[in-house]
C-alpha cells in the first residue's frame, strides 16, 4: 500500500452503538493498527432531527472501555479537525456550489406536497424509478427548469431550497468493494439526492464524501448498510474530479437464530446484551451492557473481532495485539455473521481463566464492596484463583464463593438426609481434637493428618470429609475443602463445626 493508511468511524450519535458498530470501529481500528496507519473517530451529526442527547459521550466511552482508541478525535483533536460534521458546517456549502458550478447538482424549491404528488404520480404510472429523478425532474421546480440566476434570487429572498445531485441517466456506475469485488449500478435506478438543506446542514452523502476526502481517508470499512449509497458518493467523487479511497462494506450481524439482521432490541428481548457499555435512553428505559454483565473487555473484543472475520486457522483466542497483526480485509466474509450469546460467555470464561489472577481479582475486590465485605487483596486472589474455573463472570465469583466470607446462613437439607450420619457430630469432634488441634493449617499437612488419623481408627474418610463441607459450605458445593479450611483458619473452622453440630439435626 503505497500512501498513508487513514481510516475512520464515522457514528452519527443517534442513539447507542451497538456490537455492530463496534465491530465497524474495531475493524476500522485493526486495519489501521496492521498497516501503521491512522484511525480516526469523526462524529457526523448533521441530522439534527435525529440528534439524541447522550449519544456521542456513550459512543466515546463505549470504545474507550474496548480500547479501541483514535489517534484524532474531536475529544483528542487533530490536524484535520474538527471532527463533528455539525462544527465543520461552513465548509459544505462551498463544495454544495461547486457542483451546481459544474453542473452536477441544482437547486430544487418543491414543497413536500409537490414531492408526495410526485411520488404518488409515479407510482400510479407504474414508473421504473418512483423518485425525484431524470425522468421527472425537468417537471419540478428546480434551477434546471428556470436556470441558476432566478434559482439565486429565489434563495437570496429567504426561500426554502435543497441542492439535489443531478444523477446522470443511463449510465453504467461501477465501483470496487474489497470485500464483494465489482460492484455495477445503472444510474437509472438512482434517485437526484438532497445534499445541502436550506437550514445550512449538509445531508450525510454531501457531509461524508467532502469529509473523507478532506481527511485523507484513504479507506472507507463501514456495515452492509451503507452499500446502497456507494454508487452515489462514487458519482460524486467523479463530480469533484477527486480520488477515491477503497471501499470495503462489512456483512450484517445475524440474530442467534440466523433469521433476520441482530437489532437493538433483540438483546434484553432474548437475554444478552446488544450494547458495550449500560444504556440510558433519554426516555427512561435503560438497556443492558456487556461491561456492566460482568465481560471483560479483553473477551468482548477477541469474540467481536471474529464476527465476520476469521484468521483462517482453528485459533480463537487472540490478544489485541495479535488481532492487529492478523487482521486483514481479505478474509472478511461476504455471508452475514450470526451472534452467539453463548460463546460471548465462552470467551469470558477463556479470559477469566488466563487473565492475569491481578486483572480478575481487581474485578471482584469491586464486587465485594458490593457485598460490604473487605478483606486483604491476598485473600480475595486465592478465591479467584480456587474458584474462577467454575465461572463465566466474575460477579459470578461471589456465587461460589460466598463462604469464605461469611459462615453459611443454612444447610442443605437434601444433603443433611442422605450423608449427615448418626455418629457423624462424634466424628467431627473427633477430627477436632486429634487433627485440627495439633495440625498446622495449611492443606499440605491437613491431608494427610486427617487420612493418618482415618487410617490409624479404621474411620471411613466419606462422613467426614461430607460433615465438614456442609460445616463449611452449607452445600455439597465448592472447591478443594482442605483449601477452603486452610483459608479459613483454625478458629474460623472449629467454630463452623461448632455451630454445625448444633444447627444440623
Ligand atoms: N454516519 C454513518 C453512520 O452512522 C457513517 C456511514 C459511513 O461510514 O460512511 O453509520
Amino acid at each position: 500500500m503505497g500512501e498513508k493508511v487513514r481510516v475512520r468511524f464515522a457514528p452519527s450519535p443517534t442513539g447507542p452503538l451497538h456490537i455492530g458498530g463496534v465491530r465497524t470501529a474495531l475493524y476500522n481500528y485493526l486495519f489501521a493498527k496492521r498497516h501503521g496507519g491512522d484511525f480516526i473517530l469523526r462524529i457526523e451529526d448533521t441530522d439534527q432531527n435525529r440528534f439524541v442527547e447522550g449519544a456521542e459521550k456513550y459512543i466515546v466511552e463505549s470504545l474507550k472501555w474496548c480500547g479501541i482508541m483514535p489517534a484524532e478525535s474531536p475529544e483528542s483533536g487533530g490536524k484535520y479537525g474538527p471532527y463533528r460534521q455539525s462544527e465543520r458546517k461552513e465548509m459544505y456549502r462551498q463544495y454544495a456550489d461547486q457542483l451546481i458550478k459544474s453542473g452536477n447538482a441544482y437547486y430544487a424549491f418543491d414543497t413536500p406536497e409537490a414531492l408526495e404528488a410526485l411520488r404518488k404520480k409515479m407510482e400510479e404510472e407504474k414508473a421504473p424509478n418512483t423518485s425525484y429523478c431524470a425522468s421527472n425532474r425537468l417537471t419540478m421546480d428546480n434551477s434546471l427548469v428556470f436556470g441558476i440566476e432566478e434559482a439565486e434570487k429565489r434563495v437570496a429572498a429567504g426561500e426554502n431550497f435543497v441542492i439535489r445531485f443531478k444523477m446522470p441517466d443511463n449510465n453504467q456506475v461501477e465501483a470496487d468493494d474489497l470485500i464483494r469485488g465489482r460492484v455495477t449500478v445503472n444510474t437509472a435506478l438512482l434517485d437526484d439526492k438532497v445534499l445541502f438543506k436550506s437550514d445550512g446542514m449538509p445531508t450525510y452523502h454531501l457531509a461524508n464524501v467532502v469529509d473523507d476526502h478532506t481527511m485523507d481517508i484513504s479507506h472507507v470499512i463501514r456495515g452492509e448498510e451503507w452499500l446502497p449509497s456507494l454508487p452515489l458518493h462514487v458519482m460524486l467523487y467523479k463530480a469533484f474530479g477527486w480520488e477515491m479511497p477503497q471501499f470495503a462494506h462489512l456483512p450484517l450481524l445475524l440474530k442467534p437464530d440466523g433469521k433476520g439482521k441482530l437489532s437493538k432490541r433483540d438483546g434484553d428481548k432474548m437475554g444478552f446484551p446488544v450494547f458495550p457499555v449500560e444504556w440510558h435512553n433519554p426516555d427512561g428505559e435503560v438497556y443492558s451492557g456487556y461491561r456492566e454483565s460482568g465481560y471483560l473487555p479483553q473477551a468482548f473484543i477477541n469474540m467481536i473481532a471474529l464476527l465476520g472475520w476469521n484468521p483462517g486457522t482453528e485459533q480463537e483466542i487472540f490478544s489485541r495485539e495479535e488481532l492487529s497483526e492478523l487482521f486483514s480485509i481479505d478474509r472478511v466474509n461476504k455471508a452475514g455473521a450470526r451472534f452467539d450469546p453463548e460463546k460471548a460467555k465462552w470467551f469470558n470464561h477463556q479470559y477469566i481463566m488466563s487473565q492475569g489472577l491481578d486483572d480478575v481479582t481487581e474485578a471482584f475486590m469491586i464486587e465485594l464492596q458490593k457485598h460490604n465485605i473487605s478483606v486483604l487483596r491476598e485473600f480475595a486472589a486465592k478465591v479467584c484463583d480456587l474458584t474462577r474455573e467454575r465461572v463465566n463472570f466474575v460477579h459470578e465469583i461471589w456465587q461460589q464463593s460466598a463462604f469464605f466470607f461469611v459462615a453459611p446462613a443454612g444447610y442443605d437439607q437434601e444433603v443433611i438426609k442422605k450423608r449427615w450420619k448418626e455418629n457423624t457430630p462424634e466424628l467431627l469432634r473427633g477430627v477436632i481434637e486429634n487433627v485440627m488441634q495439633k495440625t498446622r493449617f495449611d492443606a499440605f499437612l491437613l491431608k494427610p493428618a486427617l487420612e493418618d488419623y482415618c487410617n490409624n481408627n479404621q474411620i471411613g474418610m466419606g462422613p467426614i470429609m461430607i460433615g465438614l463441607r456442609l460445616c463449611m459450605v452449607g452445600a455439597a458445593s465448592g472447591p478443594d475443602l482442605f483449601a477452603i479450611m486452610e483459608m479459613l483458619g483454625k478458629e474460623e473452622v472449629i467454630q463452623r463445626i461448632e455451630t454445625g453440630l448444633q444447627k444440623i439435626k
